[in-house]
């Protein structure tokens, strides 16, 4: 067995998803350690620009599985084709993201070539020759350590929001090994009829891609704005401990470190006043507004933007320019 580290790239129109570049910098590591490569592993059909916002990260080999079956993701097609490519070059790990797409792949493969698989890894460190993987469980009540002596692949998930971007500056040369694996057309076995975007009161704050985060702040009967913001956003409602504690909402929507951490796309923080168990937690999202009433308050450290003030007057004023903003939209009347 190779002692290289593979990384399963999940990519979207040509672009690399931010859950596969925060497992290069962790692959990186690992590979160093293990005295192996860092490879990734590109599937898809004309994926190549893809190879091109790699190449800052550290990565020595790409091994491009380009196929016209592979257009449209298949779990079908993508595990035939890793499975073939895992039993070609035998790597010592491979990792993905905790995705939907991740989550359905990795055990896959796992089960068809029989290889040990561990999901929605949070850690992972190397002790001499053994590698001690880190995962919550019971709800996060617990942390679970695994020490893997790898004799075989090792297949696992990683969540996302978990680890870091790291660019790096060591000019590594990436070498692309185009792999032409044949897959007869009744591998596929099933398509994808349409994809029906996951209600946000329903989806995990791990997969929100806006959330409105509350805090004490609102009140206990400031939700229901909120909520009504929340719907015209299409966001997740998260919030603060003492949102939990005051019944504004369920204890499995809390963010912090005793809660949820999230890497939401937006993130608007309502009422919150910024304790570091709570910033801990959402110290990933891209962009942050906050909205307080009290110029000092700490959250307004964590933010990209701040609106002073009382969300009683400002959370309708956003509601009324989003519906506005949305209808005109919808009228094809907006030109800039
Ligand atoms: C061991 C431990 C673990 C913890 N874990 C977590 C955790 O995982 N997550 C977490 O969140 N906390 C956690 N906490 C609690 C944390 O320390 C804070 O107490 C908590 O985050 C504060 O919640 P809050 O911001 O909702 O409330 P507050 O601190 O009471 O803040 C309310 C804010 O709302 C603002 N406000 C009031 N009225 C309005 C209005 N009308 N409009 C706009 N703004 C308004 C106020 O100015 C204030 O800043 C933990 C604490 C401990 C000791």
């Amino acid at each position: 067995m190779h002692r290289d580290v593979w990384i399963i790239a999940e990519h979207k129109n040509n672009h690399v998803e931010t859950v596969t570049l925060e497992i290069l910098s962790e692959g990186r590591e690992l590979a160093n350690k293990l005295n192996g490569e860092m490879c990734v592993c590109l599937i898809g059909y004309q994926v190549d620009a893809c190879i091109d916002s790699l190449i800052k990260y550290g990565i020595e080999k790409v091994y491009l599985t380009d196929n016209e079956l592979l257009c449209e993701y298949s779990l079908d097609a993508y595990a035939f084709s890793l499975e073939k490519l895992t039993e070609k070059y035998h790597p010592s790990l491979i990792m993905i993201g905790a995705t939907p797409l991740g989550s359905e792949l990795a055990p896959r493969i796992a089960a068809r070539l029989k290889l040990p698989c561990i999901t929605e890894v949070g850690r992972i460190t190397v002790n001499g020759e053994n590698l001690i993987i880190t995962k919550s469980g019971y709800s996060d009540k617990i942390y679970m350590n695994f020490d893997y002596f790898p004799q075989k692949t090792l297949v696992m998930t990683i969540l996302p929001g978990e680890m870091d971007i790291e660019e790096t500056n060591e000019s590594k040369e990436m070498v692309v090994i185009r792999e032409n694996i044949h897959i007869e057309p009744d591998t596929i076995r099933t398509r994808n009829v349409r994809f029906i975007k996951g209600d946000p009161k329903e989806i995990g704050l791990d997969q929100a891609e806006i959330i409105v985060a509350v805090g004490r702040g609102i009140g206990s009967s400031g939700l229901s704005i909120v909520q009504e913001f929340a719907d015209v956003l299409g966001a997740s409602i998260g919030g603060t401990r003492l949102a939990v504690d005051e019944g504004i909402i369920p204890i499995e929507r809390q963010i912090g470190i005793t809660g949820k951490s999230i890497a939401p796309k937006f993130l608007i923080a309502i009422g919150i006043s910024g304790a570091r168990e709570f910033t801990a937690g959402m110290e990933k999202a891209t962009l942050t507004v906050a909205i307080n009433t009290d110029a000092e308050a700490r959250i307004f450290r964590s933010a990209d933007l701040g609106l002073v003030g009382d969300y009683n007057d400002i959370i309708p004023l956003l509601i009324k320019e989003l519906k506005e903003l949305k209808r005109d939209l919808a009228q094809g009347e907006l030109h800039t």
